[in-house]
């Protein structure tokens, strides 16, 4: 079930009750979200990774006022940023959540998204993308209102199709023109105005590789806090065309049978990775 990938609530449930922001910072001790670009900082002087509990030490500098996000394990999370290149207490280490680095179990990866996710939105919207006032938050909400004009704004995600083009016991993937050769994805992009997520699949496999798809199936979603998108992944078969790279964002585009796969893209906790491993096979459908 795509709903178990890493960054989306599920994987935490049991572990953390999402909240809406507290209004004002009350001093009920939790645990520390500390972010440091897509890094978490862990303790590590037990075996397993783990997320600082109580007061900070006074060496962290927080990069703005601390936010509580939810419930960790039933005490309060505050998620907080510090600087890149900060030096870091002893006993504590900054474990990436992005890329292939997989010493943060999916857990944490999981919270340091969410975390990244917000710190992003809250940096984000300070100001009113219409007059350029200030905003308040609405009450219990991630959503904020703008005094000057009354807009309101709300988190912004965005939504990214990601498709496994299929052709019997072949699949499509792609060089993206900013990948090291050898290195192959599905095809994906932003949702653009006026589509459905079935257009968006049939346009960016039009635009990305010259072919035409059919049969465009839904298999599952993935929060993607890089630093706020909603990954939509489909299958599709290959309905006529000729492969044809647009040379621009995409510099080849190529069909591989199972066996020939170049090595595997991306983060293991991709649903990239996940629609690859569950559906590269002929046979498996949905
Ligand atoms: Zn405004």
């Amino acid at each position: 079930m795509s709903s178990s990938l890493p960054f989306n609530t599920s994987t935490v449930r049991g572990l953390f009750t999402p909240l809406p922001p507290e209004q004002e910072l009350d001093d009920t001790p939790g645990f520390w979200a500390v972010l440091q670009g897509y890094s978490l900082l862990v303790l590590v002087e037990s075996r397993q990774a783990q997320l600082p509990e109580g007061s900070l030490p006074a060496d962290i500098t927080a990069e703005a006022a601390p936010l509580r996000i939810g419930l960790w394990q039933g005490k309060p999370l505050r998620a907080v940023s510090i600087v890149a290149g900060a030096i870091l207490p002893a006993g504590y280490e900054a474990l990436p959540f992005q890329g292939q680095d997989t010493r943060l179990d999916n857990t944490l990866a999981t919270i340091a998204g969410r975390a990244a996710q917000i710190l992003h939105w809250e940096r984000r919207s300070r100001f009113c993308s219409h007059c350029g006032g200030e905003l308040t938050r609405i009450t219990a909400s991630w959503g904020k209102r703008c005094p000057s004009c009354s807009d309101v704004h709300f988190p912004h995600i965005h939504p990214c199709i990601i498709v496994l083009v299929r052709r019997g016991d072949e699949l499509l993937l792609i060089r993206n023109a900013a990948w090291n050769p050898g290195r192959f994805s599905l095809v994906a992009g932003f949702v653009d105005f006026g589509e459905s997520l079935e257009e968006c699949v049939q346009r960016e496999v039009r635009e990305e590789a010259g072919i035409e798809v059919e049969n465009i199936r839904y298999v599952g979603s993935q929060c993607w806090p890089f630093p706020s998108q909603q990954m939509i992944g489909f299958l599709a078969d290959y309905a006529g065309g000729e492969v044809r790279p647009d040379g621009v964002e995409v510099v080849e585009a190529e069909w591989f049978s199972e066996d020939t796969l170049p090595a595997s893209p991306g983060s293991k906790r991709s649903i990239s990775r996940w629609i690859m491993e569950s559906y590269s096979k002929s046979g498996t459908s949905v």
